[in-house]
């Protein structure tokens, strides 16, 4: 199975330079081919299958760029392009922008051509190694490596291996699990699992540097300095929030056999600050990724409710639907037909639990 493995590394002068130059070199080509592509279409109404090779002649400074590099690009167009014409809201293929401070490229190993050896990273056309702080250990065979530079200037190399997963031994427990933005998620044991206490704090700290980098004069040293401090801070949230996503996620995959949660793009919200719940969806699809390639990994099985399945109006007792309860304001509710009093969050989980049990 694939696996990524994501290490820091601390590239010298002479790197960053071979690491801007590719990142500008897949950016170029990947930008060049999207607007060939689209000029040829206004033209022709025919789809221009173009590749980095065509374009060696007129750019030779091309040819000294990794051309396995190049060669993602097209793909990474390839695949944005499909998704495109797959689902239409997804929106048609952007050119990648120089301003938005996030470069990455991604390479492939060919037999030995990207390695990790005695903490020093090698790859592709460059002759040196690069320093990495391999703070786990990588198991298998590599297969890619994707490099990238965050807004505030680190680098990381994240190794794509082919892996031997063994499952877990099985296990005798099912759950639900209701996702919400106060609570992160509710089970259907009536536990909940709090939000950790530095999102709230992290929140209002992005909240107070935002609003002081929007007070600050376009193109001044201090309004760059306040745009590295709100990029510091994403990012800060961000990994906070993996390793809390990733450590929740191994617990109940650990633990359970079978796992039921909502389709969470119909999530119903109460109105809530714009920013916890753009944080807490970026959250829940996260949760929802790690869920389903772990239970894919462990031997687990992770059931999705269909859309127009109503988790918080059934009765989770007797089944009855209770539409009063679509008010996402009601907390408590009494089941009209049993008489049994729910928790909104606990009833909504053990609705869940019911798609897998
Ligand atoms: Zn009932």
């Amino acid at each position: 199975m694939l696996r990524a493995y994501k290490y820091r590394i601390y590239p010298n002068k002479e790197q960053v330079l071979f690491l801007s130059n590719t990142f500008g070199a897949a950016r170029f080509i990947y930008n060049k081919m999207l607007y060939d592509k689209i000029e040829h279409y206004k033209q022709t109404g025919q789809t221009l299958n173009n590749t980095p090779a065509q374009y060696k002649s007129d750019f030779p400074w091309l040819k000294e760029v990794d051309s396995l590099a190049l060669a993602n690009e097209q793909l990474n167009l390839q695949k944005a392009y499909k998704n495109f014409f797959r689902d239409k809201k997804v929106g048609f293929p952007k050119y990648k922008s120089k301003k938005k401070n996030y470069f990455s490229f991604t390479t492939n190993n060919q037999k030995g051509t990207v390695s990790i050896e005695d903490g020093l990273l090698k790859v592709p056309k460059l002759k040196s190694r690069i320093k990495i702080k391999v703070h786990r250990p990588l198991l298998g065979d590599i297969r890619s490596c994707t490099i990238s530079k965050t807004p505030t200037g680190k680098y990381y190399a994240s190794i794509l291996v082919n892996e031997e997963i063994m499952p877990l031994p099985k296990a005798s427990d099912s759950i639900g699990i209701d996702v919400g933005i106060k609570t992160f998620a509710t089970l259907s044991t009536g536990e909940f699992i709090d939000n950790p206490k530095w999102l709230r704090k992290s929140e209002k700290r992005l909240i107070r540097l935002q609003r002081n980098l929007s007070r600050k004069q376009k193109g001044s040293k201090n309004r760059y300095k306040a745009r590295l401090k709100v990029a510091r801070l994403h990012e800060k949230i961000k990994n906070q929030r993996n390793d809390f996503l990733h450590k929740t996620s191994t617990i109940l995959i650990r633990e359970n056999q079978a796992l039921g949660i909502e389709d969470l793009r119909v999530k119903n919200m109460l109105k809530n600050h714009k920013l916890a719940k753009a944080i807490s969806e970026v959250s829940w699809a996260e949760f929802r990724r790690l869920l389903e390639y772990k239970s894919n990994w462990y031997g687990r099985q992770l059931t999705v409710a269909p859309s127009n399945y109503a988790s918080s109006q059934l009765c989770s007792d007797c089944g009855h639907k209770n539409p009063l309860v679509k008010n996402l304001k009601v907390r408590q509710w009494i089941c009209p037909n049993c008489g049994v009093s729910h928790d909104r969050d606990v009833n909504a989980a053990k609705n869940l639990l019911k798609l897998v049990t």
